[in-house]
């Protein structure tokens, strides 16, 4: 990966107003002539949001300032990564049962100031306007002045967990971006993704300066050379390898959970076209050779810069070699022996959340497992 500090031109602004309940397209189409249903692409769930980002808004003087004062504003709390959410996933639950816990400036005010904050290890960014204009901002403070902030009703002791009020708390997105609704879920993903970036990009790539956030958060600026810097998103590919007889190959990567089996993925690198990434990853992790590739979908994967990019690749080898080193078990499913390992606790299913969850129920044609 290149440091991924060049100056770039604005990119277009990008409104999300695809997200009503219902109105998402059913995905439907054919996976080796069999029909397959179950699975709509365009709304995978963090590839979900109806608030508009606003990206004209980004460079208005003082719009953060003027938000941290409206009462109108609404502020989704982060610490260390985890967002403040009221509710719990409820497995096999398919309607939204997580929300956010989203806080009007008034009620921040008493703790965190009538004046935007600007202590070290917090930041504020604007994530967009609702339809009345009303803006949604994030604060989000690091792990050690999370703990440390005596929000109110939050007790000022332990780790971020333990900040959350009665019947709030700190969640994952990851865990949890398949039980918040299309709205929370596209804040949350936009807020996780931004502050992820801030976090991890304190100093200019060129010159290592400090930055400073500029352009209410969507920007960071050197303060020697004056530079821009933009957000980051790295794209990977995740890909279905499914073989003649329409088995599924999952792999076991080191880094996983005992039993966790999962689609294969990848970083794309440089030079390479999608379609170039899934062929090599294929490769290098199984040794399996790939025909033909075909895109599903995409979500954001803020964990923390990541863009997954979804295909189906059509095996043309079966014979497996493990690299040992990313994959150190893989194995070819039929829908049968997946279903029945993943009943018995053999097989760990990715997260609900993940693009690798719908790949795999896309190609077992409905839901398999609540894990
Ligand atoms: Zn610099």
């Amino acid at each position: 990966m290149t440091a991924g500090s060049d100056p770039r031109p604005r990119p277009p602004a990008q409104t999300a107003r695809h997200g009503r309940a219902g109105g998402g397209r059913r995905g439907a189409g054919t996976a080796r002539g069999r029909t397959v249903t179950g699975v709509d692409w365009s709304r995978l769930p963090l590839a979900r949001a109806t608030v508009d980002r606003a990206a004209h808004r980004r460079t208005e003087p003082d719009l953060l300032s003027r938000a941290w004062a409206a009462p109108t504003t609404r502020v989704l709390l982060l610490s260390g990564g985890r967002l403040l959410a009221r509710g719990e996933d409820v497995p096999g639950n398919p309607r939204p049962s997580v929300a956010l816990d989203l806080r009007s400036p008034e009620q921040l005010h008493d703790v965190l100031g009538h004046a935007l904050p600007s202590a070290p290890g917090v930041l504020v960014v604007f994530l967009g306007e609702g339809p009345q204009g009303e803006a949604y901002l994030a604060c989000a403070f690091d792990d050690a002045r999370g703990a440390s902030v005596g929000l109110e009703g939050f007790p000022d002791a332990g780790g971020p967990v333990d900040l959350a009020v009665e019947g709030s708390r700190w969640v994952v997105l990851r865990d949890v971006g398949h039980a918040l609704d299309d709205h929370d879920a596209g804040l949350a993903a936009a807020a996780v993704g931004l502050t992820a970036w801030h976090e991890r990009h304190p100093r200019c790539a060129r010159c290592g300066a400090p930055t400073v956030p500029a352009q209410a958060g969507w920007v960071r600026t050197c303060t020697a050379d004056g530079s821009d810097h933009y957000p980051r998103t790295d794209p990977a590919v995740i890909m279905a390898v499914v073989d003649d007889a329409e088995r599924l190959l999952l792999g076991h990567a080191v880094a996983w959970p005992e039993r966790r089996f999962s689609t294969l993925a990848g970083y794309v690198e440089p030079g390479e076209s999608l379609e170039s990434a899934v062929r090599r990853e294929v490769a290098e992790e199984v040794g399996v050779v790939i025909g033909d590739v075909s895109y599903r979908g995409s979500q954001t994967w803020p964990f923390p810069a990541s863009l997954m990019v979804a295909y189906v690749a059509q095996a043309l080898s079966t014979e497996i070699t493990v690299d040992g080193v990313e994959v150190t078990d893989a194995r070819w499913f039929t829908r049968a022996a997946l279903a029945e390992a993943v009943a018995s606790g053999e097989v760990l299913l990715p997260m609900r959340t993940s693009v690798a969850r719908a790949l795999i129920e896309e190609w077992f044609g409905g839901t398999l497992g609540d894990a």
